[in-house]
């Protein structure tokens, strides 16, 4: 077993065409083929912040996605930036130029990451420019943002993606193979536990002009999220209730800490706890009528841990999550893929409608009731 568990670290997971090795069971769980051959996508990165520098180091190890276009608004990193990763002066752009990537023949798809308040106007001029989409979380600042940026990239023709990293990881989708052939039995109940400490007041996501809020729209979002795929049924209720301790930090439309709960349509409930005054505060439990799965940490950039009620999941964790999830994305752009949990921009838009439900619900007191088919069409 060791001996195969080493050849596939050494030979890493997607060059075999492997998502996930269960060391349980090992022959019988081969998940589907990864996405490590085929044309590359030309991307763009906008916003040279902290996560974008992730994101570009983990793209040295992409397959299948380069980096050939910058935008930023501070002309030394758009300098450092194009010599670090060889792109062109021709291919760097600020805030007001961006547009003229429309007459870019090297760039295929933009990838916006940039504080969450900017993300609707900035999705839409890339879609005008021709280019596909790929937006981080939260896609927008609530539903009507969203349906917004959903029409503005359909009626571009070009697609939008979200970039929802663990909807690619190999622990979090074995779960959702056990959960999905039936190996957890009837799904009773979910847990999802979200947040960490937040430092500098004076940072922009503790800013309710560009985050659209506090813990949920940044970190809260991970549990819901992470419910929606993992029960694997769009919620039809809401409740919730917000605490605050420190009124300084977090100001009016900031929230410190939200607890939620969600209903499906099943019977399921969830439990899910957002917030920006705890540490530790990353875990994921799914119980069934025939078993359970845990993943703790369970969206942080890894290595993803778990366990099932069969044991621990041992699985390798591969290359950087973002240097895989932009392969996916290549293979979803370029050859029409589609993902085993989705990552376009209806499955951002989801996410919006119920975190406008969830601040709804805080607001009020009272139970919200969501329409998940109706809600992706509704005007509000
Ligand atoms: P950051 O502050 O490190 O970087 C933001 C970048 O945007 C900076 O380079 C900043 O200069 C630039 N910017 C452009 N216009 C700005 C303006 N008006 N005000 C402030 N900054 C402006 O933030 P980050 O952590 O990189 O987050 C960026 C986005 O990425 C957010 O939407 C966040 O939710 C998302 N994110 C996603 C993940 C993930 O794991 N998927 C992780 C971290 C952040």
């Amino acid at each position: 077993m060791s001996t195969r568990r080493n050849f596939l670290q050494n030979m890493g997971l997607s060059a075999l065409g492997i998502y996930a090795f269960n060391g349980l069971n090992a022959e019988t769980v081969l998940m589907p083929a990864s996405a490590a051959e085929g044309p590359v996508l030309r991307v763009a990165l906008m916003g040279l912040g902290g996560y974008a520098s992730r994101v570009a180091d983990a793209m040295q190890q992409s397959k299948r996605a380069k980096i050939t276009g910058l935008i930023s608004g501070t002309p030394g990193k758009l300098k450092s930036w194009g010599e670090k990763y060889g792109v062109p002066e021709n291919s760097r752009y600020n805030y007001e130029t961006f547009d003229a990537v429309k007459n870019n023949p090297d760039i295929d798809a933009v990838y916006v990451i940039t504080p969450n308040a900017l993300h609707h106007d900035q999705v839409i001029r890339c879609a005008a420019a021709g280019k596909h989409v790929i937006c981080e979380k939260p896609m927008g600042l609530n539903a009507k943002q969203g349906r917004e940026m959903v029409a503005a990239c359909k009626k571009a023709g070009k697609q939008l993606l979200v970039g929802y990293r663990m909807h690619f990881e190999p622990l979090t989708l074995e779960i959702h193979r056990m959960r999905t052939a039936g190996e957890l039995g009837s799904v009773k109940f979910f847990q999802g536990l979200s947040g960490f400490r937040i430092g500098d007041p004076t940072q922009w996501r503790l800013n309710k002009a560009l985050a659209g809020g506090g813990s949920l729209m940044d970190i809260g979002i991970y549990a819901l999220n992470g419910c929606r795929y993992m029960v694997g049924e769009e919620p039809v209720w809401v409740t919730a209730q917000e605490t605050k301790t420190d009124f300084v930090k977090f100001k009016e439309g900031v929230d410190e800490t939200i607890t939620f709960q969600l209903g499906f349509p099943g019977g399921v409930t969830a439990s899910c706890l957002s917030s920006y005054n705890m540490n530790n505060l990353d875990r994921f439990f799914l119980n069934g009528e025939k078993g359970f799965a845990e993943l703790q940490p369970a969206s942080s950039y890894g290595p993803i841990k778990g366990r099932t009620h069969k044991g621990p999941l041992d699985i390798p964790a591969g290359r950087p999550q973002q240097a895989v999830q932009m392969d996916e994305m290549a293979a979803i752009i370029l050859d029409g893929k589609k993902p085993v949990i989705p990552v376009d921009g209806e499955e951002g838009l989801r996410d919006l409608v119920i975190i406008d439900a969830i601040y709804k619900a805080v607001k009020t007191g009272q139970k919200v009731k969501l329409n998940p088919g109706a809600s992706l069409r509704a005007q509000n």
